[in-house]
Order: C-alpha cells, then sequence, then structure tokens
C-alpha cells in the first residue's frame, strides 16, 4: 500500500506532513509530494486531509 496525491485537489496546507511517521511527504511547488519508498501505506496522512486530497492505494508493482 501506498499514499498518492492527487495535485488537482492539494492546496499545500502542509497539514499532511507532520503526520507522516516515515517522513516521506514534503511540500514542493505548493503541493504534497509523497517519497515512494519511504511511505509504509499506513494511512495517517489522510486523516487531516481537508481537501480529500490523498488516497492510499494498493501498490501494483
Ligand atoms: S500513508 Fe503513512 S507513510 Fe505513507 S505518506 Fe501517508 S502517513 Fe506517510
Ligand atoms: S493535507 Fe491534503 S491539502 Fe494539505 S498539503 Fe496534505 S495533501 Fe495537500
Amino acid at each position: 500500500m501506498r499514499a498518492i496525491v492527487d495535485e488537482s485537489r492539494c492546496s499545500g496546507c502542509e497539514a499532511c506532513v507532520g503526520l507522516c511517521p516515515t517522513d516521506a511527504i514534503s511540500i514542493k511547488e505548493g503541493v504534497a509530494k509523497i517519497m515512494g519508498p519511504f511511505c509504509k501505506g499506513c494511512g495517517f496522512c489522510i486523516e487531516d486531509c481537508g481537501e480529500e486530497a490523498i488516497r492510499v492505494l494498493e501498490d501494483v508493482f
């Protein structure tokens, strides 16, 4: 499982950044970017996203 960001919804509010236990999220050019190798798919980052911009998907790779 890993998280993905819908950049068209993300406001860059940074609420998700501090929730990630593996520091996988950073804000670049105003939107959240998730560094795939660090994401464990825990879903904590979804909780405070008011824009519903993050989803956790099954990793197909
Ligand atoms: S799913 Fe978990 S590990 Fe992945 S970016 Fe969100 S908080 Fe971080
Ligand atoms: S909490 Fe949601 S809207 Fe805010 S930066 Fe993270 S993904 Fe974007």
